[in-house]
């Protein structure tokens, strides 16, 4: 079971700001921003590299939702960024896919 299955399961406490069907976001304990959340399938998924057709709509969910999740939380219009890590290079450290959405304070660009 990974990490978020386990937050998916309430067996690990997180602070959870939405949940459907398909996926639950909650606030990343280690927030790189003012607002850090993260948007995570409920099918354990590794990563974008290993999502298949299957997927289609539910990586096309992960977006909405973030983009809902921005709207309804007020910061939608001062803008924010959606970051997927995928890999050892790409910064990944749970092997569960999940949506990054940073916002809050100007971002850098590019990402270090
Ligand atoms: P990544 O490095 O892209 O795989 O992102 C994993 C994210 O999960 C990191 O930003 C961590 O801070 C976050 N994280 C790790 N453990 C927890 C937890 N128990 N609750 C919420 N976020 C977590």
């Amino acid at each position: 079971m990974t990490l978020f299955e386990k937050i998916i399961a309430r067996e690990i406490p997180a602070t959870i700001l939405h949940e459907d069907e398909l996926c639950i976001a909650f606030k990343d304990i280690k927030p790189g921003a003012p607002v850090h959340l993260l948007v995570v399938p409920r099918k354990p998924v590794p990563r974008v590299a290993a999502a298949t057709a299957d997927d289609q709509a539910l990586l096309g969910h992960l977006l909405l939702t973030a983009g809902k999740i921005a709207r309804d939380q007020g910061f939608a219009e001062d803008g924010f960024r959606v970051v997927i890590n995928n890999g050892p290079h790409g910064g990944e450290t749970v092997p569960h896919l999940h949506v990054h959405v940073l916002a809050g304070r100007p971002l850098q660009w590019p990402p270090g």
